[in-house]
């Protein structure tokens, strides 16, 4: 017998029922249909020992520690970066696009010229949306 019953073992479905466990000290019958928890977060060793997300690629990132802490109780972790950039005659440029960016598309005057323009009209460190026409 069972006092809840949690349907799908993907991040959500996984973390309710571990929490109604041993938080609220629950019965919990987790149900999940496929042959894995973890959802579309799922990854396993392909046949070349490969480690692969099946259901496409995914990157944990996350300002909370209490998550982190959570997550570690059952995990390891792989230290992991990533540069996002677009190849722009002949330059390698930092996306989404800021003030680095601009320093690798144009020849040095043009470039202080169009980034002193942007600190002075939209201010350091401020986001806006660059519209298509
Ligand atoms: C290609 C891709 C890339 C992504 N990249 C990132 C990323 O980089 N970083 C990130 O944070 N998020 C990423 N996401 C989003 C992330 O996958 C989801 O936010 C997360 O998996 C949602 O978890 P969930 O538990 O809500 O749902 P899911 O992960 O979808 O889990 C739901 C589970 O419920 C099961 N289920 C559904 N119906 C039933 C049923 N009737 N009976 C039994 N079981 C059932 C499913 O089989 C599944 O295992 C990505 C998603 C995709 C598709």
């Amino acid at each position: 017998m069972f006092d809840i019953i949690v349907v799908g073992a993907g991040f959500a479905g996984a973390v309710i029922a571990e929490r109604c466990a041993n938080v609220l000290k629950k019965r919990v019958l987790l149900i999940e249909k496929r042959n894995h928890i973890g959802g579309n977060a799922y990854d396993c060793f392909d046949e070349n020992g490969v480690m692969i997300h099946q259901y496409g690629p995914h990157i944990f990132h996350t300002n909370q520690k209490f998550i982190i802490d959570y997550l570690s109780a059952y995990t390891d972790w792989i230290e992991y970066q990533h540069h996002v950039v677009a190849f722009v005659d002949g330059n390698y440029v930092p996306v989404p696009f800021n003030l680095n960016s601009i320093a690798k598309i144009f020849p040095p005057p043009l470039a202080r010229k169009y980034i002193t323009l942007m600190l002075q009209h939209v201010g350091f460190g401020k986001r806006i949306t660059i519209l298509q026409r």
